[in-house]
């Protein structure tokens, strides 16, 4: 039995000798130490030797299976830290490949047109004021001469949350809450950019979310000549020099008088064509003097103060000055779409 269990651990150590890779270490491990291993089945032998013997046996067994485990560990060690250099060796880095290219993002049009503009008031002294999304019916309506019930509130239906809190329809109510927050004591030149909500269907013209700018200037002595001279130099600035502007009346409940202001076609010069309607013109803007009403409830003396106010899309106009033909190409993420501004 002693000759057996030598025999059996020179063997092994032969066999892990030879193998290749771990699969033969696995193998030895099974054929000698399994449960059903060649050194349990020596063992099973146990029984017919003497009380003397049996120690010796046992102790023997037990270097022997000790030595071909040790065996065993030391050459997986062996192998698997060659496997780790081949796979090393494989997989070098080429250093002189391209690496992936990084792709740099850049503002949406929107946000580039909403600069421009920006840019072209603060010159002219005006703060940029932003103002919240979710608006109380008295800002978006009420302080603007909108009192419940009004019939000019269906045309600016929106989203409500509360019957007394909802989605801003237009940037006016930065208009009320600038002057609000004043109290009738100091001029006003501001603008307030941002995006608002009506509850409209959505087609090539019409976009449940668009964006607007408000503008508002209060002062002793302002006129409707200033809101032209302010407004002309905002077309040229935005359209080009030898753009026209005219003034058509209009009805707005917060300003009197009121106006909507076209600006001359620019792909026919006035001779008409399909983008103007055959008219000449393209609406680009609403505009008006302040109404005294929307003066008093924010604290200003209409008898001392006067102001005019002006609000416009820059949907509409990036549309115009791009000749894009689809309002909900600006709030539905085509890549493609985006990208060409940038490389403008
Ligand atoms: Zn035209």
């Amino acid at each position: 039995m002693k000759e057996q269990l030598q025999t059996l651990e020179k063997e092994a150590i032969a066999k892990l000798h030879d193998a290749n890779d771990l699969k033969d270490i696995q193998a030895v491990q099974v054929t000698y130490l399994g449960r059903k291993g060649s050194i349990t089945e020596v063992l099973r032998g146990m029984g017919k030797l003497s009380k003397e013997e049996r120690p010796v046996i046992g102790e023997l067994a037990n270097k022997v299976r000790t030595t071909i485990q040790e065996a065993i560990d030391g050459k997986k060690e062996k192998l698997e830290q060659e496997e780790l250099e081949k796979q090393l060796q494989k997989e070098t880095i080429d250093v002189t490949l391209p690496g992936r290219p990084v792709h740099v993002a850049g503002s949406h049009i929107l946000t580039s047109i909403i600069e421009e503009i920006e840019d072209l008031f603060i010159g002219l002294g005006y703060e940029v004021k932003e103002g919240p999304e979710v608006e109380t019916d008295y800002y978006n309506f009420e302080a603007l001469n909108l009192p419940k019930g009004h019939p000019a509130r269906d045309m600016q239906d929106s989203f409500y949350i509360t019957n007394e809190l909802l989605l801003r329809t237009h940037t006016s109510p930065m208009q009320a809450r600038t002057m609000r927050a004043l109290e009738g004591t100091e001029p006003i030149r501001m603008i307030c950019p941002g995006k608002v909500y009506r509850r409209d269907n959505d087609d090539a013209t019409h976009s449940h979310q668009f964006t607007q700018i408000e503008g508002l200037y209060v002062d002793k002595d302002v006129r409707m000549s200033d809101l032209k001279g302010t407004l002309h130099l905002f077309v040229q600035k935005m359209f080009g020099e030898d753009r026209e502007l005219r003034f058509r009346p209009s009805f707005f409940p917060f300003t009197e008088p009121s106006v909507e202001m076209d600006i001359s076609c620019k792909v026919c010069s006035g001779a008409g064509c399909s983008v103007c309607k055959q008219s000449g013109w393209i609406e680009i803007l609403g505009a008006g003097m302040v109404h005294p009403k929307v003066l008093e409830m924010a604290g200003y003396d209409s008898k001392v103060y006067t102001g005019f106010a002006f609000g416009m899309g820059p949907d509409r106009i990036a549309m115009l000055k791009y000749g894009i033909d689809d309002i909900r190409r600006f709030y539905t993420d085509d890549i493609r779409f985006l990208k060409q501004f940038h490389e403008a």
